[in-house]
């Protein structure tokens, strides 16, 4: 016989082990299939929403034990293009807050969501993956790669770009791959940041380095395949490279760890829940890594499934089919907004067309300007 849980939770990436996390701490029996994969290198600027939804999870105590204040942000427009933008730049203290977030490595932070997750009674974890489901009329079989088959009532994606619960549950993906990726890496500036993400905007893509305290900094550099390859290929190509795309403003700059790349694609969902499925993270949503949106928005998914599983009624019949329902209700204008809002900057900064680029720098001259506009903008980059 099979054993039987209220939640499956498939997936063991940042979204992954805050869902399991908060399924179980809502009282239901969780398990978690979460095969073991390589460490992730890439890390998460967090805002102050996020940062405070993480704590109140109790998924991470102190911030500060973790991550990086993020205090400052500035935006250099490095195109030679007609009509460039004027350099933008906000500070926390503006709109009174001490810091925008934090900057986190994600081994780091997933080191954490697994301490939290250890101490709970409610939750298994199997190191394995999901092969093969099936729903019958209450319940999904669930088949896992080490041959074992447990039944579940709801089943949570957070299996990344290629969900595999995404195609299960019948929900419908629109993606589209850029010919962009990113490159990330550690690096250590001979002059420091001093907390202030500073991001300089190519016609390729954004190139940005993140605090990370003292004089270092994580790079994320979106440009086209080819570039970032050859950069790869040659440390001492490389090292040229970051201090000239960084306009030779912070001196000297060196790698201290390998770099990695990422393709990108924007990812949209029709629906992010129905029949007894859900999903959360980049099973439902991705876009480029602009604006520092991705994580924000699948922590939100997160605490709106904890805010579903405790308005729910675990002894009704189809409990399961209503969560789902009521949460992909709930995540809709979110979902759509966010969506829009990253995949229209990240165009507008690659496109050459005259009209977009003119819209692009108005835009940045209004946030420049104009005070109420500049508290509507990071209200929205913080999730608000
Ligand atoms: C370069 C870069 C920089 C970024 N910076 C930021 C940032 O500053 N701020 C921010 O908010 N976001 C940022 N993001 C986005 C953020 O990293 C992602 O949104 C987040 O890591 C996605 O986590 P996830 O758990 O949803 O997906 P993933 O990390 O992709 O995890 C999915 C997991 O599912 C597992 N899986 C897949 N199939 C199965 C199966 N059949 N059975 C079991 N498990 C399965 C995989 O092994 C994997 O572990 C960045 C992204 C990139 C690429």
């Amino acid at each position: 016989m099979a054993e039987v849980f209220d939640i499956a939770v498939i997936g063991g990436g940042l979204t992954g082990k805050a869902a399991a996390v908060s399924a179980a701490r809502a009282g239901f029996s969780t398990i978690h299939i979460a095969p073991a994969a390589p460490p992730d290198r890439r890390t998460s600027a967090l805002m102050l929403p996020s940062v405070d939804f993480m704590r109140k999870a109790e998924l991470i105590d102190e911030p500060a034990a973790l991550g990086v204040p993020l205090e400052s942000i500035r935006i250099i427009d490095a195109t030679d293009r007609f009509l460039r933008a004027p350099e933008t730049f906000f500070k926390s203290s503006e709109f009174d807050h001490e810091a925008f977030g934090w900057n986190f490595g994600n081994e780091r932070l997933g080191k954490a969501f697994e301490s939290a997750a250890a101490g709970l009674d409610d939750l298994t974890t199997l190191q394995t993956t999901l092969a093969t489901a099936e729903r019958g009329e209450e319940l999904w079989t669930l088949s896992l790669g080490d041959g074992t088959q447990v039944q579940v009532r709801l089943l949570v994606g957070a299996d990344g770009k290629a969900s595999s619960v995404r195609k299960l549950a019948g929900i419908e993906v629109r993606e589209r791959r850029f010919a962009q990726s990113a490159l990330v890496g550690d690096l250590e500036l001979e002059r420091p940041l001093e907390g202030c993400s500073t991001e300089f905007h190519y016609p390729d893509g954004p190139f940005t380095f993140v605090p990370a305290g003292g004089h270092k900094a994580n790079l994320v550099w979106i440009d086209k395949m080819s570039v970032l390859e050859a950069a790869r290929r040659d440390p001492e190509t490389l090292a040229a490279a970051l201090a000239e795309k960084s306009m030779h403003l912070f001196g000297r700059v060196t790698p201290v760890t390998p770099t990695f790349v990422f393709p990108l694609s924007t990812l949209s969902v029709d629906v992010a829940g129905k029949n007894a499925a859900v999903l959360v993270g980049e099973a439902a949503h991705a876009f480029p890594p602009i604006g520092a949106q991705g994580l924000n928005l699948g922590l939100r998914d997160v605490e709106d499934l904890a805010a579903c599983l405790a308005a729910a009624n675990p002894g009704a019949w189809g409990w399961a089919d209503s969560v789902a329902r009521a949460y992909g209700r709930s995540r809709a204008s979110d979902l759509t907004r966010t969506g829009v809002f990253v995949d229209s900057l990240f165009r507008s900064l690659l496109s050459g067309w005259l009209p977009a680029q003119a819209l692009r720098t108005g835009g940045l001259w209004a946030l420049k300007t104009i005070p109420a506009l500049r508290r509507r903008a990071i209200a929205f980059g913080m999730g608000r």
